[in-house]
């Protein structure tokens, strides 16, 4: 003996219903943002490597104590004077020997 299982019903709407979309779940609205699009970043401008510039300071006038850097390059009569006292140091000759003369009126801070 054998029975067969019972037919399953067929679901069917209920009459009257009006279907107005598709079943299954709701269509996801398109994410919408209030912020407008970001333009695209500029490409950075490629960066020179430089040495960084940092006063030395290697000099000390003796009068005032202020520290000074002699010039680096021109003529060696040039006349160096202490940006804070006004006095005046020596030439620019002089800080060129090693060891600077005596008259220098100047330390020298490197070691
Ligand atoms: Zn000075």
């Amino acid at each position: 003996m054998t029975e067969e299982p019972p037919k399953r019903r067929t679901l069917s709407l209920k009459p009257g219903v009006e279907v107005t979309r598709p079943l299954g779940p709701q269509p996801l609205e398109p994410l919408r943002s209030d912020r407008p699009a970001r333009p695209p970043r500029p490409p950075r401008p490629f960066r020179e490597a430089k040495p960084v510039e940092r006063p030395s300071h290697g000099w000390k006038c003796k009068p005032c104590g202020a520290f000074f850097d002699p010039p680096a390059e021109g003529p060696d009569d040039e006349v160096v004077r202490c940006p804070g006292c006004n006095a005046r140091i020596g030439i620019a000759g002089d800080f060129r020997q090693t060891p600077p003369p005596a008259r220098l009126r100047a330390r020298p801070m490197r070691h």
